[in-house]
């Protein structure tokens, strides 16, 4: 039984998330959804808004059977304490390859036992991440192709705010 735990910052979710979700769960039996803090990154969303958002998003979505879990401290802590045989990351440029390559050697060096296993990103979402959305939608602009309806209303609601 295969389990797998895939963190992020999920600050907030989007549809290259969901994508590399609906991938893994073709090949994981389990997949826990690890929303986590990341100290250097200040995020929009407190921990369990998007905790929440995580979760909904999947819910309407139809992808059933996934965890979401929020955790403070490191992943592969996280992956161990789940049980979980591998952590999930995405790639989409080089960029990200310099960062993920340095924390998986380091998730390496933690723990030996457990894998860490990278989804390409489809084509379609490759350009896509949280910021351009929180950028976009900061300036009211529709984003309705690159997240879920609650988390575009989520996003509508904190800039009214700001
Ligand atoms: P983190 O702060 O841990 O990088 P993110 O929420 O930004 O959290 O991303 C979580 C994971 O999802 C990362 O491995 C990231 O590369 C991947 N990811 C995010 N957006 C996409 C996308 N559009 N296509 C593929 N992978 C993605």
């Amino acid at each position: 039984m295969p389990r797998a735990v895939y963190p992020g910052s999920f600050d907030p979710i989007t549809y290259g998330h969901i994508d590399i979700v609906q991938r893994a769960k073709t090949i994981f039996d389990e997949l826990i959804v690890a929303v986590v803090t990341n100290p250097s990154k200040q995020t929009l969303f407190s921990l369990e808004e998007r905790r929440k958002l995580c979760e909904q998003a999947l819910k309407d979505e139809q992808i059933d059977g996934i965890q979401v879990i929020t955790w403070e401290g490191l992943v592969i802590e996280c992956a161990k304490r789940y049980q979980a045989q591998a952590i999930i990351r995405g790639l989409r440029a080089n960029s990200d390859f310099e960062r993920e390559f340095q924390m998986a050697l380091t998730n390496r060096d933690l723990n030996g036992n457990i894998e860490s296993v990278f989804f390409m990103t489809s084509g379609e979402y490759s350009f896509l991440n949280s910021s351009i959305v929180k950028e976009i939608k900061s300036f009211r602009g529709d984003v309705s192709r690159f997240v879920p309806s609650v988390v575009e209303k989520a996003l509508e609601q904190k800039f009214r705010k700001t």
